[in-house]
């Protein structure tokens, strides 16, 4: 345990150092310096402890420990090495890390395995800096499209292909999945507090949560702060204030696992003196059930137009994304749970109100994922750490899954 402590904290210690920064936290953005730096430092990684390693035409890089029995059959387990600007290390990174590690760790243990077991270091996945997400494990299950991308420019009007092609990548030309991919397992910090208040250190997923989200403009009228009485004002603050406190008291009610945000919110002009005429607001609903999540937003939305026809205020509603919800592999998420029964681990059944790379692959090959606790749930912050022991714990049941994922007989 002792040894496995001090390699948690010494790979960390070799990948942070591309992009890391003491008092502004971790900033590796897809096709960036310290991006390349990074996944360069992996294949090295990679290669010096006798894995096979090799890059994709986009980016992905892998390592492998070929099956003696089943090659063609994979494991595959990994994560994303791309962040948010001003991130922690943790986010991504640690999953790269623990299968990297759990990997080495069989190996030394139990040798050559049945199946092939394969490391992947996912190109991107936060949306950082194109306006797309995904890029990484879109490609491996071959999801990826070379015209969703191909036109995207980032902040500085850098074109996305241009910077595929200074870090020596190009398109994807494969058509759809090219690996017998026979399952994908992603350990992740959990980037919330739930394993934290609840004192548990590892979070089985059973599903992914689906997610609406809306943009609605609301139109009343701009008017004298002082001259305008009460009873003749449209008053879009008024409004959205009434729909804001109602909706949460109902989403208070539901209770898990919904949760529904407010998080933009412009009123217009969004001066002092002036009744605010026109006001725009975001709408961020998840759920893990597909019909409970339309049913509730449905139903907030029908609130919405009942408050603004009572108000005489104007209102459209956009809906620019909804999301299904995506379970995990019931069999993966079984198997799992009986490995850390067994174990005596100290585990929790949960879903994640994340969007994460398994959602990707898990349409397409069986998917699990497990989580380790976050200190005070922080992510996307410098200050996202996860204690030394609870990713020496991630590691160790992630290195116990693909044992039996791998090196055990599956039926088939
Ligand atoms: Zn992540």
């Amino acid at each position: 345990m002792n040894i496995l402590k001090e390699k948690v904290l010494e790979t960390s210690k070799i990948i942070s150092k591309y992009g890391f920064n003491e008092s502004c936290g971790m900033t590796r953005l897809l096709y960036s310096k310290e991006w390349i730096g990074a996944q360069n430092r992996l294949l090295r990684m990679f290669e010096e402890s006798g894995l096979e390693s090799y890059s994709d035409d986009i980016g992905n890089i892998y390592g492998r420990i070929l099956g003696s029995k089943y090659p063609d059959q994979i494991i595959m387990s990994g994560s994303h090495i791309d962040t948010v600007v001003n991130g922690g290390n943790l986010d991504g990174q640690f999953g790269i890390e623990a299968a990297y590690l759990a990997m080495q760790y069989l190996y030394e243990q139990h040798g050559q395995p049945l199946r092939t077991l394969e490391v992947v270091s996912l190109a991107e996945e936060e949306g950082s800096r194109f306006p797309y997400v995904y890029w990484g494990s879109k490609n491996v299950v071959g999801l990826a499209k070379k015209q969703d991308v191909e036109f995207l420019v980032d902040n500085d009007g850098v074109n996305f292909v241009e910077a595929m092609h200074s870090c020596g990548f190009d398109f994807n030309q494969s058509k759809g999945k090219q690996k017998d991919i026979r399952a994908f397992v992603e350990l992740h910090i959990e980037q919330g507090k739930v394993l934290e208040t609840e004192n548990k250190q590892l979070g089985i997923v059973t599903s992914i949560v689906g997610q609406r989200r809306y943009s609605v403009t609301l139109t009343g009228e701009s008017n004298h702060a002082g001259t305008t009485p009460m009873g003749y004002r449209k008053d879009t603050v008024y409004a959205f204030s009434k729909f804001c406190s109602q909706s949460i008291d109902k989403a208070n009610v539901e209770g898990d696992p919904l949760v529904l945000t407010f998080g933009k919110v412009i009123p217009s002009p969004n001066t002092v003196n002036v009744v605010p005429g026109e006001l725009t607001f975001s709408i961020d609903c998840r759920h893990t059930c597909k019909e409970a999540l339309t049913i509730f937003t449905d139903q907030i939305i029908a609130d919405l137009r009942l408050i603004c026809d009572e108000l005489e205020i104007e209102c459209s509603v956009d809906l620019w994304m909804d999301e299904d919800p995506i379970p995990m592999d019931l069999g993966l998420v079984e198997l799992i749970e009986k490995q850390l029964k067994h174990n005596n681990a100290n585990y929790k059944i949960m879903h994640s109100g994340a969007g994460h790379d398994a959602q990707i692959f898990a349409p397409v090959v069986p998917t699990a994922m497990l989580f380790v606790p976050s200190i005070s749930g922080i992510s996307h912050n410098p200050k996202e750490h996860t204690h030394l022991a609870d990713r020496v714990v991630g590691v160790k049941a992630l290195a116990d899954i693909l044992y039996e994922l791998a090196y055990k007989e599956l039926g088939d």
